[in-house]
């Protein structure tokens, strides 16, 4: 069985938010003030994350990412991701802030885990923990090693940018990725935040970095297949690491979108921006069978959106925020 929208286009990769908790509290997507999470009750278990997971592998969905909220403060996520491997999922990988990376890094790959995104917002120890209000500076940067060192390097090293904040560091982290073989990738800011900060100004746009890092050290782009959300560029001198742009905002990538997510509290979202999202919790536990699940998934794919409308005059940002979501 396949997922297709109405647009034509194939649903394969499912982001699955674990937890909207967080140890972190960056300040483009949380707040300061304390917010509210759901109950536990209100989350999904784990044998109705198994069985949801083995209802959307039966859908065609061939692509699992494991994000929260920080998916490695949830314990089970490594029989999760065991789980995910007997289904066949051949594509699985996680996005993390790394925190707790370097303790688990061992288990994560013995359970199954194929790739590894660790966010990292800036090198400078300070400014690092100004952005996330953590102290976990260094343990990130053990974590990153700690990746380098296994069968799941090279790690994607993932940077938001905001405007005034860690925009001055775009030379350094290009530097980091020759120096340590990563591939750091530059994410444009989203209207996601917890404090709706958010504005274009603040956003630094793809085409910026690309030309401030070619300017220094050139760069020539490596095809990628269309779902893929990052344009990738391998440096001209033969330098290891890899550049990513992921331009959301500015280039829009939307035509090619092969995504639905799934929250940790079961709703199901056919996009970051969509203004709803739908109840599969209530579904769940309102005893449905596997086939009506997969009736009631097939038809909410059906109404995927056709894009997002950051650009649009007018736009509303969705009224969950990214650590609800799922990144
Ligand atoms: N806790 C994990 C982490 O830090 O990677 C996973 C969840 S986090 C919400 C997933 C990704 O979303 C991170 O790379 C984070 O930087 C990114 N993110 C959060 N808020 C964002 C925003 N407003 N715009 C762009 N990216 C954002």
């Amino acid at each position: 069985m396949s997922l297709y929208d109405k647009f034509g286009r194939q649903i394969t990769d499912l982001r699955i938010s674990i937890t909207d908790r967080c140890n972190f509290r960056c300040v483009y997507c949380r707040s300061a003030d304390p917010e509210n999470y759901r109950d536990h009750s209100e989350l999904l278990t784990w044998p109705e994350l198994r069985r949801l997971a083995r209802i959307f592998v039966g859908l065609g969905i061939r692509k699992v990412r494991i994000t929260g909220g920080e998916p490695l403060v949830r314990e089970g996520v490594e029989e999760f991701i065991a789980h995910l491997k007997m289904l066949g999922v051949a594509d699985l990988s996680i996005t993390t802030n790394g925190h707790l990376l370097a303790e688990r890094c061992e288990r994560l790959i013995a359970a199954g885990l194929k790739r590894i995104n660790i966010s990292l917002d800036s090198l400078d120890a300070a400014k690092f923990e100004r952005i996330t209000r953590t102290r976990s500076f260094g343990k990130v940067m053990e974590g990153i090693e700690t990746v380098q060192r296994s069968q799941l390097a090279p790690a994607k090293v993932n940077a938001v940018l905001v405007r005034g904040i860690n925009d001055d560091e775009i030379e350094a982290f290009a530097e980091f990725a020759r120096e340590r073989s990563v591939i750091m990738r530059f994410i444009e800011f989203m209207p996601l935040d917890a404090d709706r900060h958010w504005s274009r100004d603040l956003m630094v746009p793809a085409a910026e970095v690309q030309q401030r890092i070619h300017a220094r050290w050139p760069l020539e782009q490596i095809p990628h297949e269309k779902s893929e959300t990052a344009r990738k560029f391998r440096f001209v001198d033969g330098a290891r690491g890899e550049i990513g742009l992921i331009a959301p905002v500015t280039q829009a990538f939307c035509g090619h979108c092969s995504r639905i997510r799934l929250t940790a509290d079961g709703r199901m979202r056919t996009c970051l921006f969509s203004k709803e999202d739908h109840n599969l919790l209530e579904l769940l536990r309102d005893s449905a069978t596997d086939g009506q699940i997969e009736e009631w998934v097939k038809a909410i794919v059906m109404e995927k959106e056709e894009g997002h409308r950051i650009n649009e005059p007018g736009f509303v940002p969705p009224s969950r925020t990214m650590v609800y979501i799922g990144g």
